[in-house]
């Protein structure tokens, strides 16, 4: 049976990792969130050691091919994935779900350090994760764990989607949000806080994505199957 290298921490992995069937699936998590969402099917949790280590852990399972499913912000783990299959000549697909269209009012920086710099001075609705959030002055910031390091300035709120539309917009007057900050993640398990935002006449200020690698991509897992399946993956 041929092995799929699943790497995850996004709800299409964990829907990949369902939809493989007939295939001996490892999903691979990196270890940050203390109590993640497994995905069905064989789990290991923690870095591989850079680029050498993944390059020894494809030849120790003997991996037919691995499919690039970590969030879109991952970029360390992408690039290093990219690396070690090129290395080691394991055909190597990165499934990326699309970022959200655009609209009126919101406004796209490239950083998290320079959103926070956008938004000095407003209270801020800040869903970036909970890395990256000491540049940020006032607000509050909703993270799965407790920000890493904590920001005394904030005020925190530790919850995981999906959220509701109702409950963004409860959120965002009690707290008298000024300015919505978040990644251009995609799909529609955080989608809410932007309809939200529309609604309540907030702006947005949208994180940019980091470039996607130069590898084979699909933006559904239904894409994903089919290339592992019949394509050049696995199948
Ligand atoms: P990153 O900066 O791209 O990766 C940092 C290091 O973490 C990697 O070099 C690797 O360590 C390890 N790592 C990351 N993902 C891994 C995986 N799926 N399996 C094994 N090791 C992994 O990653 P990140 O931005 O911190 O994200 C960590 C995880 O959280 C990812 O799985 C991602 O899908 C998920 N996530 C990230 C965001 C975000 O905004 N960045 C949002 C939601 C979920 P070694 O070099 O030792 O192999």
């Amino acid at each position: 049976m041929k092995t799929v290298l699943v790497l995850g921490g996004t709800g299409e992995a964990r829907e990949l990792a369902a939809a493989l069937v007939d295939l001996r699936v490892i999903s691979s998590l990196a270890g940050r969130v203390a109590d993640p969402k497994l995905p069905v099917g064989e789990v290991r949790v923690g870095g591989f050691g850079g680029v050498d280590g993944l390059i020894a852990y494809l030849r120790a399972e003997r991996v037919d091919a691995v499919v690039d499913a970590t969030h879109p912000f991952a970029d360390r783990i992408t690039a290093n994935a990219l690396a070690a299959t090129t290395a080691t000549g394991t055909p190597f697909l990165v499934l990326r779900r699309p970022g959200w269209p655009p609209e009126d009012g919101w406004r796209y920086v490239d950083s998290v350090a320079e959103a926070a710099a956008l938004v000095a001075g407003r209270r801020a609705f800040i869903t970036t994760g909970r890395q990256e959030l000491g540049a940020f002055t006032g607000g509050v910031a909703r993270t799965v764990d407790p920000p890493d390091p904590p920001n005394p300035r904030l005020h925190v709120v530790l919850d995981r989607g999906p959220y509701t539309v109702d409950g963004e917009v409860r959120l965002m007057r009690e707290h008298r949000v000024e300015v919505l900050v978040t990644k251009d993640s995609g799909g529609p398990m955080t989608a809410a806080k932007l309809t939200a935002a529309r609604h309540l006449g907030i702006p947005v200020v949208v994180v940019r994505r980091p470039p996607p690698p130069p590898a084979p991509l699909v933006e559904t897992v239904a894409e994903a199957v089919e290339w592992l399946t019949r394509g050049s993956g696995a199948g």
